[in-house]
């Protein structure tokens, strides 16, 4: 047994196609390594997230043009966090890279804070992330969405407002029934809250599940989250459940007069209980500590 938990290396050879030329690299698990979609039209491919430094980039990179051949390449980003668009820089020049204007503007407010900060996670992270460089995109959409032909094939990007970040990106292939959810949901793993006040406060916990609930409406075939398997919309009921419930149980605890500390001690535990197949249970206390902060 060892402390360090593995290197954030994307390996290619995790690819599986979930729906007709549409591809995922799995993140087998590691933290720190997404989810990532390369979605393949006539004319050009999309790919949805790059993980995290140059090299992962280039990795991504390079296996999308092993399936895209001559196809024109465009990039764009669940959301902001390193793990997910921090290998960007691969792709400057070779793809046209989008983001919505919440993403753009979130990278610019926090992208050199989260870099300082992640390069305090050890070895592994610290080398990921080496030389890399933040990527302003090419094209920013505003508004909620942006419809892309892709050649036979329109893909969806949208965006509700503030849940897990302020700019989250929803990307939808709509003749199959896959949707890439970034880090609104995650699967058998804690629901991730990065809530490091003062410096970053933006989670909206509130509009996360209302979110969850208008993409579970859509009935998707294929949910692909942030991070772990790739599964149907049951992902995205498990995270909002786990939302609608923690915030009232935190609330409750105030009320009765257990501080926040007492409650993070015994609630935490109670919770990782509840799913004992879950993993990071290191969330769960941001996550308490968010709802104590807004209760
Ligand atoms: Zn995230």
């Amino acid at each position: 047994m060892t402390d360090a938990p593995p290197p954030p290396i994307v390996d290619p050879s995790a690819l599986t196609e979930v729906a007709k030329d549409v591809y995922v690299i799995g993140d087998r698990r590691i933290p720190l390594v997404p989810n990532i979609g390369i979605v393949l039209g006539a004319n050009a491919a999309l790919v949805v997230d790059t993980g995290m430094g140059p090299a992962n980039g280039q990795a991504v990179l390079d296996t999308t043009r092993r399936l895209a051949g001559g196809r024109r390449l465009i990039l764009t980003l669940t959301h902001f966090h390193p793990e997910h668009g921090f290998g960007a820089q691969a792709f400057k020049g070779q793809a046209q890279i989008i983001y919505n204007a919440g993403q753009r503007d979130e990278l610019s407010a926090k992208g050199q804070p989260y870099l300082d900060m992640f390069r305090t996670f050890g070895p592994g992270v610290a080398a990921a992330l080496e030389s890399t460089e933040l990527v302003m995109p090419d094209e920013v959409y505003e508004g909620p969405t942006k419809t892309i032909d892709l050649g036979g094939r329109s893909v969806e990007l949208s965006t509700y407002g503030a849940a897990h970040t302020r700019g989250d990106q929803v990307v939808r292939v709509p003749d199959t029934g896959v949707v890439f959810v970034g880090d609104l949901a995650e699967e058998r793993i804690f629901p991730i809250f990065p809530w490091f006040p003062p410096n970053d406060a933006d989670i909206d916990a509130a509009n996360w599940a209302k979110v969850l609930g208008k993409l579970e409406a859509d009935r998707p075939h294929v949910v692909v989250p942030g991070h772990g398997s790739v599964g149907g919309g049951g992902i995205l009921a498990a995270v909002r459940g786990y939302i609608e419930d923690l915030g009232p149980r935190v609330a409750d605890r105030l009320r009765a007069g257990e501080s926040v500390d007492d409650i993070v001690k015994t609630l935490a535990a109670e919770v990782r209980a509840e799913h004992p197949d879950w993993d990071s249970p290191e969330w769960i206390d941001f996550a308490i500590r968010y709802f104590a902060d807004k209760s």
